[in-house]
């Protein structure tokens, strides 16, 4: 097994642009969101909403609405991407 310990460019760039507020017209974080891409992708894999909302709101204390919102969509997608990567890339094995 070759199990790929980094990220792709492509979920950190996912992870870093709803946590700088994703919305139409906007295809790029800002480069601070960009830094704290692989920080907040490490919770995000861990699963704690919590500690991942803190991250994103700066506040170790307790994360304002949006970014317990934004926290939750990051979860959300990452969970898709690792979840869809592997299975496309290995097919359809039927035993
Ligand atoms: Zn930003
Ligand atoms: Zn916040």
């Amino acid at each position: 097994m070759s199990a790929t310990t980094e990220p792709s460019v492509k979920l950190l760039g996912v992870v870093a642009l709803i946590a700088c507020g994703r919305r139409e017209g906007k295809t790029r974080s800002c480069p601070s969101c960009e830094r704290k891409a692989l920080a907040l992708l490490n919770i995000a894999r861990a699963g704690v909403p919590d500690a991942l909302a803190a991250a994103i709101c700066g506040d170790n204390r307790g994360a304002c609405r949006d970014c317990r919102a934004k926290a939750e969509t990051i979860i959300d997608e990452v969970d898709t991407l690792i979840n869809v990567g592997p299975r496309l890339r290995g097919g359809p094995s039927s035993h």
